[in-house]
């Protein structure tokens, strides 16, 4: 990409057809992430371990008018990431943006923690949000692209929430690394930390807990997904030219800076 027209027009890197892959895109943020990026001219890869739940959810947000499209992604299986890279190398030949999204609860404390509650969480969001950075990197490197991983305001400490947490804090030391590891090659590597939004996500969650949650953030509401999409969005662009390895909180006030 050069930045010029056949027909002579200048047009910006910006302007030109960047492709993004979003993990999770079926539902909640994802989706959100994905409808942001379609409306701003991406092409979109919606990636979901239910194909049919991707394929939905690019209709649903007018990617089925674009080259946008579904894609079937366990995000915690290594033989899923390598098809869908040589995939997207056979198809779209580029990846300027990988959102690792994707995201399930088993909540319990850890005395009644299983070893299939903690696996499961850990395979999904920490080996996932791993699997899928290590894979895209050749492709993010050649389009000097960028990754934003989905952390959580959890990440401190969550009760109820030990194999969430520990996953969420491992996701920001894995994104601080690559950050650190990959500015040398022009990729950026950020991660947004929500607080409680309101998504499919949080119908596990009882109202008492979420009532006492609402009485501690300052907004005094829930998140809606496209406010957190819109930080994505700003994260994968180029107007976030200067940030990497950072956290972005969007949790309506309730951490310190
Ligand atoms: P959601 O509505 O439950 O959506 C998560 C999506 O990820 C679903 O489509 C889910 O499919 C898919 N998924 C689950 N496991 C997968 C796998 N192994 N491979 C591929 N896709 C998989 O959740 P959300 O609230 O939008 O959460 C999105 C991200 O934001 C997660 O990382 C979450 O931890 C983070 N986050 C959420 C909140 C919140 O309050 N909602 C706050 C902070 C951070 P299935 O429906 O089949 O499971």
């Amino acid at each position: 990409m050069n930045g010029s027209t056949a027909g002579g027009a200048r047009t910006t890197p910006e302007a030109t057809a960047r492709v993004a892959l979003v993990t999770g895109a079926g539902s909640g943020i994802g989706l959100a992430v994905a409808r942001r990026l379609v409306s701003d001219g991406w092409t979109v890869l919606l990636a979901d371990r239910d194909v049919a739940a991707a394929e939905a959810a690019n209709a649903a947000v007018g990617g089925a008018a674009t080259a946008s499209r579904a894609v079937a992604l366990d995000v915690s299986r290594r033989p899923d990431w390598a098809r869908v890279v040589q995939d997207v190398g056979d198809r779209e030949d580029r990846l300027d943006l990988l959102v690792n999204n994707a995201g399930i609860t088993r909540d319990r404390t850890v005395e009644k923690l299983t070893d299939a509650d903690w696996q499961q969480v850990i395979d999904v969001h920490l080996t996932g949000t791993w699997l899928g950075c290590q894979a895209f990197l050749p492709l993010l490197r050649a389009s000097r692209g960028a990754i934003v991983n989905l952390s959580s305001e959890g990440r401190h400490g969550s009760f109820g929430q030990a194999n969430y947490s520990a996953a969420k804090a491992g996701v920001v030391g894995l994104t601080r690394t690559i950050a650190l590891e990959q500015a040398r090659h022009g990729v950026r590597a950020n991660a947004v930390a929500p607080g409680p939004v309101d998504t499919p996500m949080l119908a596990a969650v009882p109202d008492e807990v979420v009532n006492g949650w609402l009485e501690q953030i300052p907004l005094r509401r829930l998140a809606r997904p496209a406010e957190v999409a819109a930080v994505v969005a700003f994260l994968g662009s180029g107007e976030s030219s200067y940030l990497t390895g950072q956290v972005i909180a969007v949790d309506g006030g309730s951490s310190h800076p």
